[in-house]
């Protein structure tokens, strides 16, 4: 679980950190094989999950403060570094490591990952890692290969399990990460950040909340005038009250809408008509308030 998993860090930039990946890394496809397994008989077990930056996915800290039965406030105060550096474009989230001599990780348990079935996305990629090749002309994301990593001491390569990229990749239930992964990239990759966007303080902290404070997210569509502006399903607005998965999905298409102008969302019809030829149009599909507490002032 190293940083080459996450290919665009702030620290690393995207375009040095895959050239180093093209020279050093063999590339594979999904059919590509490795020996590979892990599991308590090995000697270095455990002997990972220490001292790690471990990036955490709007996706992988709604799975996690479920497990953990915690809020996602609660969640982020507990076990999660909100690093803030300059020029940095979209919110970071890492998991806080223990504060002890070797920096566990809080789920280490003598049994292993105590969160194993919802271990977040980067534990379940190693050994592999995933990058992209170089962005088309017009910015947007190369095809992606994989890449296998062998960290220092790990004894997995040793053992006789051989997988296919495709086969590992199934076995750790990576499609419905990369599913949100992907979605989450519609924002943290789009084109306004390329043509040199900056996002406000306040759409930043939108941003961060919408997709990682759900339960805050909730509390400003439900107790704010957004749903009497927006014509959202009702059975989706009914499904957003009680499901995180559902309300995040709206959460980025919200953002899309209110970041970045795009169409994702729409006004109703009588508001647009209650406003027409006496307001700017923006005024009536402005951008959201920074927060639900905003919103209510309005
Ligand atoms: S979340 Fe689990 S697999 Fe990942 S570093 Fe922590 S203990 Fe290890
Ligand atoms: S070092 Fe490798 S084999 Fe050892 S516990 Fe970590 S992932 Fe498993």
């Amino acid at each position: 679980m190293t940083d080459e998993q996450r290919p665009q860090t702030p620290e690393d930039p995207r375009g040095r950190l895959e050239e180093k990946i093209l020279t050093d890394h063999a590339r594979l496809g999904p059919d590509d094989t490795f020996r590979f397994a892990c599991h308590p008989g090995v000697s270095c077990f455990n002997k990972c999950c220490s001292d790690v930056n471990i990036f955490l996915s709007p996706y992988d800290v709604l799975r996690l403060k479920r497990r953990l039965g915690m809020t996602s406030s609660d969640f982020l105060d507990k076990y999660a570094l909100l690093p803030v550096q300059k020029d940095m474009k979209t919110p970071v989230v890492m998991l806080r490591m223990n504060d002890d001599e070797v920096r566990t990780c809080p789920f280490l348990t003598d049994g292993g990952c105590g969160i194993y079935s919802d271990r977040p996305w980067p534990c379940r990629m190693y050994p592999l890692g995933l990058a992209a090749q170089k962005d088309t002309p017009d910015g947007w994301r190369g095809d992606r290969f994989y890449f296998l990593l062998q960290e220092e001491g790990c004894r997995g390569f040793e053992e006789s399990h051989q997988w296919t990229v495709r086969e590992w990749l199934d076995d750790q239930g990576i499609d419905e990460y990369d599913e949100w992964g992907e979605a989450y990239k519609e924002l943290t990759l789009h084109e306004f950040f390329a043509d040199g966007g900056v996002l406000s303080p306040q759409k930043m902290h939108m941003l961060f909340t919408a997709c990682y404070d759900l339960e805050k997210f909730r509390e400003f569509v439900f107790d704010s005038t957004l749903l009497q502006r927006f014509d959202v399903d009702e059975d989706f607005v009914e499904e957003m009250r009680h499901d995180d998965e559902a309300l995040l999905r709206f959460a980025f298409l919200w953002l899309r809408f209110s970041l970045f102008g795009e169409p994702t969302v729409k006004a109703k019809a009588d508001v647009v008509d209650a406003f027409k030829g006496s307001l700017d149009k923006r005024e009536v599909f402005r951008s959201q308030p920074a927060t639900a507490r905003d919103e209510d002032k309005a």
